[in-house]
């Protein structure tokens, strides 16, 4: 196995994975806020709110599984900070830039490749 060098330093990668740990943290408090079946109320009879409780519906189905990826790549992220591999593309094996995992620490690709 090819020894990966990786620029980043033990202290940037603890930095990247507390960001990471609040992120999913905060991920998992608005998935499970969106799950709960209260949210949209038990009014069956108002008509014309139906429609629009519909939408809002749709609108938090959307907005829920956008969250339930950006917390797949937040864990895949940490698993990686755990195997070593953190910071390291997936397209082109180069190392991301530093200033794109500071922006987006769970970036899976570098700046180059996400063009
Ligand atoms: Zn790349």
């Amino acid at each position: 196995m090819a020894i990966v060098f990786c620029m980043l330093s033990q202290e940037q990668i603890e930095k990247m994975r507390k960001k990471l740990e609040e992120e999913k943290e905060y991920l998992e408090g608005e998935i499970n806020k969106l799950d709960k079946p209260t949210f949209f109320g038990n009014d069956v009879d108002a008509g014309d709110e139906r429609t629009d409780e519909d939408q809002e519906y749709q609108n938090q189905m959307g907005l829920e599984a956008d969250f339930k990826t950006q917390l797949a790549d937040v864990n895949d992220a940490l698993e990686r900070i755990d195997k070593g591999i953190y910071g390291i593309c997936e397209k082109c094996g180069k190392e991301i830039e530093p200033e794109v995992l500071e922006t987006e620490p769970e970036s899976r690709l570098c700046e180059k490749c996400k063009k």
